[in-house]
């Protein structure tokens, strides 16, 4: 990629959450409601006592920010195994380390260190899957994990002009929803304890999310949230994603119940011949047991760009993704605070 970017000012809507509609100090904005500190408002009537809801604001321009460091060309493709993913590992954690995360048990740090064999060159490569928690309040046992891979395809060995594969939407995309989910979270509070996991070498054959389902517990994790490709507009239009799996688990019913009267809506995957529940790191829990389904809003039966040199940062729409990370973080909402649990996916 040779392109220049031009700053960061084309598009600084803020898009509200559509939880929102208290003010962030929990004052209330009419008069007569109560604010936080339960006091009568200002005509002095009501006294009742409103649970004040708190206000976070999905930001386009983290969004933004995000994703173009990620698919910069000094990331140089993220392949696992070269120094351009390992840029990408240390935005990744010192993003978390921002926001506030912890580490996973068994782990001193963010990082999940582990070798493993190239199936198609037979070379060793070591590489880390970037792993952070927040603990739930109430059922700290009780895991979710959400989860995007960070690694792509890194560079063309020979040829003349761009030859890095930036994987903007794959999936750069996916990682930037966990980034901006992880401080949505960390605001907003969860009931379960949620797990951010940005996979390496899911490029390989899904081979960090493999590694990280070796050693857990699976029967404690309730729930899978895989972001894939999720910064262009669906066949099914605006303000829509499809699912993997729909039919695995009831998992993509709740969501749907949860977006009802949102304006975004979730489909059932519609590219059944490409088999894509079992082509991304969620397969690697489903496998386990884990009603973990892929996220995507990508037409990936037409897309120009996917695997291509192409899939570039200029060719996502922002509002996609940013809309997109809003509705998970609405549509998961039951799943996080623990009033719902989706049922377990069998495998024969
Ligand atoms: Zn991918």
């Amino acid at each position: 990629m040779r392109k220049i970017i031009g700053a960061f000012l084309a598009m600084s809507l803020m898009l509200s959450c559509a939880i929102v509609t208290k003010g962030k100090d929990g004052k209330a904005g009419t008069a007569g409601e109560p604010g936080l500190n339960g006091k009568k408002g200002a005509d002095g009537i009501s006294g009742k006592l409103v649970k004040p809801e708190k206000t976070f604001f999905i930001d386009s321009n983290l969004v933004r920010k995000h994703l173009y460091t990620l698919a910069a060309d000094d990331m140089e493709g993220r392949k696992s195994g070269t120094p351009g993913i390992e840029k990408a590992a240390v935005y990744i954690e010192n993003e978390y380390k921002k926001i506030g995360l912890t580490t996973f048990k068994g782990l001193k740090d963010y990082r999940q260190t582990f070798t493993f064999k190239n199936r198609r060159t037979k070379e060793d490569i070591t590489s880390s899957n970037i792993i952070g928690v927040l603990e739930g309040k109430s059922k700290k046992n009780e895991y979710v994990i959400i989860s995007a891979h960070y690694d792509h395809l890194g560079m063309k060995k020979s040829g003349e002009g761009d030859l890095i594969y930036n994987g903007a939407n794959d999936d750069a995309s996916g990682v930037t929803g966990l980034l901006v989910l992880a401080k949505y979270f960390k605001e907003m509070g969860n009931e379960r304890t949620i797990v951010f996991a940005s996979f390496t070498a899911e490029e390989m054959g899904l081979i960090g999310s493999t590694h990280f389902g070796k050693g857990i517990d699976a029967d404690k994790f309730v729930a899978g949230i895989n972001l894939e490709m999720i910064g262009k507009t669906p066949s099914f239009g605006p303000n829509t994603a499809w699912l993997t799996g729909f039919d695995r688990s009831d998992f993509g019913k709740i969501i749907q119940k949860n977006l009802e009267g949102t304006g975004y809506q979730l489909f059932p995957d519609p590219y059944k011949k490409f088999n894509l529940f079992f082509r991304s790191d969620n397969a690697s829990l489903a496998r386990l047991g884990v009603p973990s389904h892929t996220f995507s809003t990508t037409p990936i039966d037409v897309d120009p760009d996917y695997h291509k040199l192409t899939d570039e940062a200029e060719t996502l729409n922002m509002t996609v993704i940013t809309q997109t990370i809003q509705a998970v973080a609405k549509g998961t909402e039951s799943i996080i605070n623990g009033t719902d649990t989706p049922t377990r996916v069998i495998i024969k």
